[in-house]
C-alpha cells in the first residue's frame, strides 16, 4: 500500500520491527538491521534513503555504539526513589546537562577510570534515539521523531560531581557513556524495566512508569532548548541504587525489550 511515509528512512525501519545496528564489517563502520539471528547491512545512515545489502550472521558482527550522537543530553533527576537517595527537592522542570560525543563507547568497549578521580558510579538508563531534525517539538511531535531506544550507562565521577557544584567534568570523561547494544525501533517507552548489574549483583531495578518526566516529554522539553539531529540521544535520568565500579568490574545495563550492554572496567 502507498503511503504518504512510503519513503521515510525511519517508517521503513518500524515497519521491519528490526534493531539497528552499527558495525565494523570488512574494515568500514556500517550500519545494519538486526533480528535474532542476522545482520542485513544498509548501503547508508538508518536516516537517509538506505537500501539493504547483504547478510550475515549477528553473532559475527562486532557491533559498536548503535549510534555517533552530535550529543548525548542526559536528565539529572527522573526517579523519586534516586532523588530521595541523593537528598534533593522534587523538580519542577527536567534537570538536563550535555555529555560529550566524545564519551560514548559501544559495547564490549571498557570504561577506563582515570587517576585520581575518586569514586565512579554506574546509572543504568533508557536512552531515546532521535531519528529527525527536532526543533521545539510537542511531545506528540518529539514521539514521531523517535528512532528507537538504547541501553545507556551515565557513568559519573560521584565525588567530582559535589566538589564542582555541577555536572560536567564528572559526566564527561572519554568512555564515561556506554551505549547500545542497539537501538530497538518497535517499544513502548511508557512501562520498561531499567536494571543494572555489576559482577552479575543486581544493582538498580526500577520501571520507567516510575519517571517523573515520560521519555516524549523528555524529548520535546530538550527541544526547546537545543535542535536535536539524527543520532542525538536523550538519556532519561537513572533509578536508585547507584553505587561505585572499580577496576576489573563487569557493568550489565539491561532495559526489557531493548537488550542487555556489558563494559569492563578497567584503569586508564
Ligand atoms: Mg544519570
Amino acid at each position: 500500500m502507498e503511503t504518504s511515509n512510503h519513503n521515510d528512512p525511519i517508517e521503513r525501519i518500524r515497519e521491519t520491527g528490526m534493531r539497528v545496528v552499527r558495525l565494523m564489517h570488512e574494515g568500514a563502520c556500517r550500519y545494519g538491521l538486526a533480528d535474532e539471528a542476522t545482520v542485513t547491512l544498509m548501503t547508508d545512515e538508518p536516516f537517509a534513503a538506505w537500501e539493504a545489502e547483504g547478510v550475515l550472521p549477528l553473532r559475527e558482527a562486532h557491533l559498536m555504539s548503535p549510534v555517533t550522537p552530535t550529543k548525548v543530553v542526559a536528565v539529572g533527576l527522573n526517579y523519586r526513589p534516586h532523588i530521595e537517595e541523593l537528598g534533593l527537592d522534587l523538580p519542577i522542570e527536567p534537570v538536563i546537562f550535555v555529555k560529550p560525543s566524545t564519551s560514548v563507547i559501544g559495547p564490549g568497549v571498557p570504561i577506563e577510570i582515570p587517576p585520581g578521580v575518586g569514586r565512579v558510579d554506574h546509572e543504568a538508563e533508557l536512552g531515546v534515539v532521535i531519528g529527525r531534525r527536532t526543533h521545539r517539538a510537542s511531545p506528540e511531535e518529539a514521539a514521531e521523531n523517535v528512532l528507537g531506544y538504547v541501553c545507556g550507562n551515565d557513568v559519573t565521577a560521584r565525588e567530582i560531581q559535589r566538589v564542582d557544584g555541577q555536572w560536567t567534568r564528572a559526566k564527561s570523561f572519554d568512555t564515561f557513556c556506554p551505549l547500545g547494544p542497539w537501538v530497538a525501533t518497535d517499544l513502548d517507552p511508557s512501562a520498561l524495566l531499567v536494571e543494572a548489574y555489576v559482577n552479575g549483583e543486581l544493582r538498580q531495578r526500577a520501571n520507567t512508569r516510575e519517571m517523573l518526566f515520560h521519555p516524549f516529554d523528555l524529548v520535546s522539553f530538550v527541544s526547546g532548548v537545543m535542535t536535536l539531529v539524527p543520532g542525538d540521544v536523550i538519556l532519561t535520568g537513572t533509578p536508585s541504587g547507584v553505587g561505585p565500579i572499580q577496576p576489573g568490574d563487569e557493568v550489565e545495563i539491561r532495559v526489557e525489550g531493548v537488550g542487555s550492554l556489558v563494559n569492563p572496567v578497567v584503569a586508564s
